[in-house]
């Protein structure tokens, strides 16, 4: 429910550098909006008090980086490298998806991204079997409450035998999702404004896959439809084939703000200028990056560079949509590779844990074009927030509460989520969810998609995307795999 409220006594850290943090602290919400961050806030009858003592009050995660609908795929890919990914999750599961499996994918995915903590969600939407599932998706993620961008795929899943994805309309019209991302623009996304709770945007079918002339077409026809966010795979380490996107980019004037590119391990510093100066946005999504061959997570590099840098949780068929987990990842990954990098032993850590706080808060808003919006507890933004409890034994006691957010907290320790003001999750439980329900539809939907890939020709896709990914870096062929 909407209305106004006080949070009372919490640790509220803004990530807001003319407020910062803040002891026995009350934040007031009211419609939606923060409207007050002080110590000692008057009370009225009218307010819905919640008692924050020994919480941390923290803006909601900002998720850069999520193919939502693979919620069904838990676990999966836990063993893979990105080629194994490729063949199963993107040409045989995706392949078996449903409209309805699409939705609950979208639903779930969301729901534990606000349990979570995730407040924030670029669904990089490559599930695009059939209109139908166009619809469901986007259904999913408004049936749960969350704040998103959803960015409608053009990714061609294959059709085979017993697959969902309807062969004939490829054939007949195999640019139907181009009509079809229109549709929903307008069908959904009328407005389209920076506070809307639900946005469109737009991704590439792969944006290194084909020629330079189809990346142009396709990312100009996303403009043409007026995508808050264009969204692509780019530069990943040894899947890198040297399409070098973003220097061409550049050199063509394509670069702009409302690009976010994902991964990008392997830009060039030239490149990295270019990001930096026309506004790109970039995502590390720390587990698979490192898992994967993708290389090392640019995030702190181009941090420093002066670029945007957010984090992404990229698949849940292989790790949880836990901030919380990717921030360790980051930040430590980084730290050893920073100590190894230097001879002698380093006098101070390299990092520290504020910056990746700020890249999973603000910098993930400033990624989406939100830093206005969300990203930081100010008076004036959309209430998008947590409270995370002090009072379990990993948290107990507290001297550096960053540290306990970045380092020690988990999803049992956040109590209550906000998203525009309205409670998503309270004393623990996420509100208006009948959990052991939809887990059962869940887990029914798992089973099928399960089912159905037992129909895959499991060789043969095998085959097309190894000759696919040949020529590839990591293949030693690469042009240029720097
Ligand atoms: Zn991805």
């Amino acid at each position: 429910m909407v209305g106004r409220y006080l949070i009372q006594n919490a640790t509220v850290i803004s990530v807001d550098a003319a407020i910062g943090i803040v002891r026995n602290c009350d934040v007031l919400i009211e419609h939606g909006i923060i409207t007050a961050v002080a110590q000692n806030l008057p009370t009225s009858a009218d307010l819905t008090i919640i008692d924050a003592t020994d919480a941390i009050v923290s803006p909601g995660f900002v998720d850069t980086h999520r193919h939502t609908w693979q919620t069904q795929l838990r676990t999966i890919t836990s063993d893979y490298v990105l080629s194994d990914y490729v063949v199963n999750i993107r040409n045989i599961y995706g392949s078996c998806y449903t409209p309805h499996d699409a939705y609950l994918g979208n639903y779930c995915g969301a729901l534990e991204s606000i349990d979570n903590g995730i407040t924030y969600l670029v669904d990089h939407s490559h599930i695009m079997n059939s209109p139908d599932h166009a619809d469901a998706a986007v259904k999913g993620l408004q049936d749960s409450k969350i704040r998103a961008v959803f960015c409608y795929g053009l990714y061609e899943n294959p059709a085979w035998e017993g697959s969902s994805v309807n062969k004939e309309q490829e054939i007949k019209n195999p640019k139907w999702r181009w009509d079809d991302a229109r549709r929903i623009r307008e069908k959904y996304f009328k407005s389209n404004q920076p506070t809307d709770l639900l946005r469109f945007g737009f991704a590439p079918a792969e944006i290194e896959r084909g020629t330079l002339a189809e990346a142009i077409d396709e990312v100009e026809f996303g403009r043409s439809l007026g995508s808050a966010v264009i969204t692509g795979h780019v530069a990943m380490g040894k899947y890198d084939r040297g399409a070098h996107i973003v220097r061409n980019f550049e050199q063509r004037n394509i670069l702009g703000p409302d690009l976010l590119f994902s991964h990008c391990a392997t830009l060039h510093d030239d490149e990295l200028e270019a990001v930096k100066k026309n506004g790109v946005s970039l995502s590390s999504t720390p587990d698979t990056e490192l898992q994967m061959g993708m290389g090392h997570p640019i995030a702190f590099k181009a941090h420093k560079h002066g670029c945007v840098a957010s984090i992404g949780i990229d698949i849940t068929s292989n790790n949880p949509a836990d901030m919380f987990q990717q921030m360790r990842l980051l930040l430590q990954a980084q730290r050893h590779l920073d100590n190894e990098k230097h001879a002698v032993r380093l006098p101070k850590v390299s990092q520290r844990c504020e910056e990746v706080l700020e890249m999973a808060t603000i910098g993930g808003a400033a990624a989406v074009g939100l830093q206005d919006v969300i990203g930081s507890i100010t008076p004036g933004k959309r209430a998008d927030l947590l409270i995370t409890r002090c009072d379990s034994t990993r948290m107990t006691p507290v001297h550096d509460p960053v540290a306990a957010l970045v380092l020690y907290a988990n999803a049992f320790d956040i109590d209550t989520v906000f998203i525009d003001g309205e409670l998503v999750k309270h004393k623990g439980l996420l509100t208006g969810v009948d959990w052991p329900k939809v887990r059962r539809e869940l887990c029914d939907s798992a089973a099928s998609i399960m089912e159905r890939s037992k129909n895959a020709p499991t060789e043969e896709i095998n085959v097309a995307i190894m000759q696919m990914l040949q020529g590839f870096a990591g293949d030693g062929n690469g042009t240029d795999g720097a």
